[in-house]
């Protein structure tokens, strides 16, 4: 058996935040703004996590108003969406993302990234996929006020 399940997110960039993207922390002059270290893509992929469980959408799952997610490292929700994926008798077989960033260039960071969430995943690297690309200058995103990403996963059960 096999499931399917995507994901996106988006965070705005603001001043006097750290970047975390795929759980590495990238120099940049600003960061993400969000209730937890609002890692963009490792929120993206719990959502495709939790898409393909059909178990709801992260925000049900780790609410803004619950003072132990403050500033949390979104690895750990990772591993908890994770937990539940293995609760369900599933592995998860490759993963797709895409971030949209018009800075900083994430290039020289994609595969400390994968690497990062293959280890976090117990995926392996050549199984994690990280696409780095710009707006082209529109919109919000082209306008650097804001960092979005896409995920998809698909997750198998061993019969
Ligand atoms: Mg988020």
């Amino acid at each position: 058996m096999i499931r399917i399940g995507i994901g996106y997110d988006i965070h705005r960039l603001v001043e006097d935040r750290k970047l975390f993207i795929g759980g590495v922390e990238i120099p940049y002059i600003k960061g993400l703004l969000g209730y937890s270290d609002a890692d963009v893509l490792i929120h993206a992929i719990c959502d495709a996590l939790l898409g393909a469980i059909a178990e709801g959408d992260i925000g049900e799952l780790f609410p803004d108003t619950d003072p132990q997610y403050q500033g949390i490292a979104s690895s750990e929700l990772l591993k908890t969406v994770l937990g539940l994926v293995h609760k369900k008798g599933y592995k998860v077989a490759n993963l797709d993302t895409t971030i949209i960033a018009e800075e900083p260039k994430l290039l020289p960071f994609k595969n400390k990234i994968r690497e990062n969430l293959s280890k976090i995943m117990s995926v392996d690297k050549d199984c994690v996929g990280v696409k780095a690309k710009t707006n082209e200058g529109l919109g919000e995103l082209g306008r650097k006020e804001g960092i979005a990403c896409y995920a998809a996963v698909l997750i198998k059960k061993e019969s």
